[in-house]
């Protein structure tokens, strides 16, 4: 039996329940070489194949400065990445000679497929029992910066609430995705605590709001001691361990 003093758990996703390197990177070359192709097929049969290859002209690279051009140019949207890559995929395919219309819907159909390969991330395996378990002592919200469609994938089911901060302009550390996830749950910042990888966009906003956290180091080295309410795990499936403890204590 899990006894602690909490009211709710709030997670991170990416890089806390699961590792996120590998599928961020196919996801990013994957949906772009989608569009490429899609995009070529279909010029093709429409016989305007002499526009010529899209990734030809704009590169991969191009996608990117686009993407960042756009995040200083609306400071307010930098965490908003599906708009932002929305918004860069339309202004290149405009660029590229597509009608307005079309080029919205190549955008559109590159940004599907982009979630599509975005969902297969592999939760640790200890993911799955641990969430059920916790589930039945605490209130669980999830609170990411990244934008999957989180709401897609079987894990979202343990959690009351879960928060797309930077779709809500107010990426971590921002403090208002901590307060509405714990409003939502019902939950005071002294009884609850927050688990993540990033020390300034977990742990540092969490601590300011009076919540311990559960960091996530991973191999990180060891440096200066940890402030209170700070407790060190090199993986996620060490949490249940520490709430114990917490409890006894
Ligand atoms: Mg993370």
């Amino acid at each position: 039996m899990i006894r602690a003093p909490f009211q709710a758990l709030t997670f991170d996703l990416d890089d806390t329940l699961w590792d996120n390197g590998g599928v961020m990177a196919a996801t990013e070359t994957g949906h772009y070489a989608w569009l490429d192709e899609a995009l070529a097929r279909w010029l093709a049969e429409r016989g305007e194949a002499d526009l010529g290859r899209f990734a030809a002209r704009f590169p991969l690279e191009a996608y990117q400065r686009r993407r960042r051009e756009l995040a200083e140019r609306h400071p307010l949207r930098r965490g908003d990445f599906t708009w932002l890559r929305e918004q860069a995929l339309l202004g290149l395919l405009e660029a590229f000679g597509l009608p307005r219309a079309a080029a919205w819907l190549w955008a559109l159909a590159a940004m599907e497929r982009f979630h599509d390969l975005r969902l297969r991330v592999s939760p640790y395996p200890e993911v799955e029992p641990m969430l059920a378990t916790l589930g039945r002592h605490y209130r669980l919200g999830a609170i990411t910066n990244g934008n999957l469609a989180f709401d897609r994938l079987p894990l979202r089911r343990h959690f009351a609430v879960a928060i797309a901060a930077g779709e809500m302009h107010t990426p971590k550390p921002d403090p208002r995705p901590f307060l509405l996830t714990l409003a939502k749950l019902g939950a005071t910042p002294a009884r609850a605590m927050h688990i993540g990888d990033s020390w300034q966009e977990d742990v540092l906003p969490a601590v300011r709001l009076g919540m311990q956290a559960a960091w996530i180091a991973g191999d990180t080295p060891h440096g200066a001691p940890l402030p209170a309410g700070v407790h060190r795990l090199s993986h996620v499936r060490e949490l249940p361990a520490l709430l114990e403890k917490l409890g006894r204590g």
